[in-house]
């Protein structure tokens, strides 16, 4: 009897260890991640299923990851690198982080305006999902027509009534490199000066942060990415639906040059010593399944075109679809660096 049972356990053991073996043998990947969304675990899966190949996830802010793959240098583990923002990829591509892929197919389904720097080898990085910088108001209080341009949110007319995120946020960087090329120097650091004339209060939170600041009627008007407010919207949280229930959404200058979109984009890290399996997993972003993903799992939007997705609070909130801008991210990231001297002088914290 006894006997019996130290066998069987012993074949349990041998079955386990065979397991693990197999785990440890199987390719993996690993990614360098700031993306912050906790629906993005069904995205990885899907490449797994599909390649046999296992995601080994590092996740940081983009700040902390760029810091963690310069000093890690060539010793870097690191076989992708996925940023959240335009001006984040620019630096990167600045700092020699990625290296240049070549892919008819990515070639094929992201348009140019999203890609990073190209001398022929291919780009450096390249955007997979976008999101529109939107004003979110107080419906009660604003009219949409007082708020429906960027230009606007910094008229004497909203005095008191802005909310917003830190000034040096990627986000708000990107949003004012790409009003820096539209308008040029002048006219864009007058009108930062105006924005931060018109707050209600000094900058802090985040994006959501924001939104719910309108709902409190701490302020007015704020200035968020969509998928934050996507997400309030999808919420079933009493909590939420009330500040969703209180605020409207309009995508500004949409019969100018556009809303401004910013991306989540990614590139194979400089140093992967898994080169092959990182334009794998590229090629798989801009797949038809992983592009419906970001809009019906994230609240983003696809880049490819013809992409079917389902998701009622992206339909509700841009009434199907919307003008974006057409600047090529890559300059709206270059511009950072002015746009950081200019947030000092107007004092824009
Ligand atoms: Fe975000």
């Amino acid at each position: 009897m006894q006997r019996r049972l130290a066998l069987r356990t012993a074949a349990a053991l041998t079955l386990a260890l065979a397991a693990a073996a197999s785990l440890a043998q199987q390719p993996v990947l690993n990614l360098y991640s700031a993306r912050h969304y906790h629906t993005d675990e069904a995205l990885y899966e899907g490449f797994t299923r599909a390649t046999g190949i296992r995601i080994n996830r590092i996740d940081g802010d983009d700040n902390g990851i760029l810091s963690r793959l310069k000093s890690e240098g060539a010793a870097s583990p690191a076989d992708v690198v996925l940023l959240v923002d335009a001006a984040r990829l620019w630096r990167a591509e600045v700092d020699g982080l990625f290296q240049p892929v070549k892919s008819e197919l990515l070639a094929a389904r992201i348009p140019a305006q999203l890609r990073g720097k190209d001398e022929g080898q291919g780009a450096q990085w390249y955007g997979f999902s976008t999101r529109a910088r939107v004003v979110v108001y107080d419906k009660t209080k604003v009219q949409r027509t007082d708020v429906d341009t960027y230009q606007e949110l910094a008229d004497p007319k909203n005095k008191g009534k802005l909310c917003t995120r830190s000034g040096s946020h990627p986000y708000n960087v990107s949003l004012f490199g790409s009003m820096l090329e539209q308008l040029g120097p002048e006219k864009t650091e007058a009108w930062m000066a105006g924005l931060v004339a018109n707050m209600a209060r000094a900058p802090k939170g985040g994006d959501t942060d924001q939104i719910r600041a309108v709902a409190s009627g701490e302020c007015q008007i704020a200035v968020a990415n969509s998928y934050y407010l996507a997400r309030l919207m999808r919420s079933d949280k009493p909590e939420d639906k009330a500040v969703v229930d209180k605020v409207a959404v309009v995508f500004p200058d949409q019969s100018g040059i556009g809303t401004h979109v910013n991306i989540s984009g990614a590139g194979v890290a400089r140093h992967s010593k898994n080169r092959e399996a990182a334009v794998r997993f590229l090629e798989y972003l801009a797949s038809d399944s992983a592009q419906a993903y970001f809009a019906d799992g994230n609240n983003e939007w696809p880049v490819a075109k013809g992409i079917k997705i389902s998701n009622p609070a992206l339909e509700s909130m841009s009434g199907g679809s919307f003008k974006s801008e057409t600047i090529p991210v890559s300059i709206v990231g270059m511009n950072q660096v002015k746009v950081q001297q200019m947030l000092d002088r107007v004092g824009y914290k």
